[in-house]
């Protein structure tokens, strides 16, 4: 039985990839929602998670990755451009989300089943949390985990070995849920916690074997019924 859930945000709770489609509409003449895909898929987790997994959080980086991969020269003004884009949408995550249309009433009938809810982020944990309670007036997180606080990435599962301790939840009665394999799937399986890969986008199972997830949902709602069937 599911006593305990950490809940991603971003991608997971949050819109980022809308709010990123959006903003980097018509960046080096990209749709943003190509330019977008290209940065998460053959950058980000491509590259980043499988080769400098220590410049996890390095836009410039990700930029000269990117030009590379779109076989462009490195333009220093439009990484700039392409950086700050990112910077505001990791305020925006804070300060002005957009939720999934699924996520609020999945929060809400988590509560209802009595369950302990703790958000597990990478950044800007503390905020995000408030943003949520300020907007509707319900406090669904009994804590908040982020990498700063943790002191490790979010990618090793020292996170969530530290998240545990604090909470003091027993592995086999908690559950990681959220959107990106490598960081809510890989390193929470590694410590014995059940594991929910919340699959918008339709993408394809990772053919990694230590990042597949005991369940795949496209959506909260269907997480939660999950976690509630959970023995
Ligand atoms: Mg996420």
């Amino acid at each position: 039985m599911i006593r305990t859930v950490l809940m991603d945000y971003d991608s997971t709770i949050h819109d980022m990839d809308g709010v990123m489609e959006r903003s980097l509409e018509g960046v080096l003449g990209y749709s943003g929602e190509e330019l977008y895909r290209i940065w998460v898929y053959d950058v980000h987790r491509a590259l980043i998670h499988t080769r400098y997994l220590e410049r996890h959080d390095d836009a410039m980086f990700h930029c000269r990755l990117l030009f590379d991969q779109l076989r462009l020269p490195f333009d220093q003004k439009a990484a700039e451009e392409i950086c700050a884009k990112f910077d505001e949408a990791k305020t925006k995550a804070q300060e002005d989300p957009i939720y999934y249309p699924d996520a609020i009433p999945a929060l809400d009938s988590l509560r209802e089943m009595g369950l302990n809810i703790c958000l597990s982020t990478g950044f800007g944990a503390e905020a995000k949390a408030k943003t949520l309670e300020r907007r509707t007036g319900k406090r669904y997180f009994t804590e908040t985990f982020s990498e700063t606080r943790l002191g490790v990435w979010k990618t090793e599962p020292e996170y969530y070995r530290k998240a545990l301790s604090i909470l003091g939840a027993k592995t086999s009665e908690t559950v990681s849920v959220g959107d990106t394999p490598l960081s809510d799937i890989r390193p929470a399986k590694l410590v014995g916690i059940w594991t929910i890969w919340v699959n918008r986008n339709m993408e394809e199972k990772p053919s990694s074997p230590d990042q597949q997830p005991d369940y795949e949902t496209r959506n909260l709602r269907e997480a939660a019924r999950i976690i509630k069937g959970i023995d």
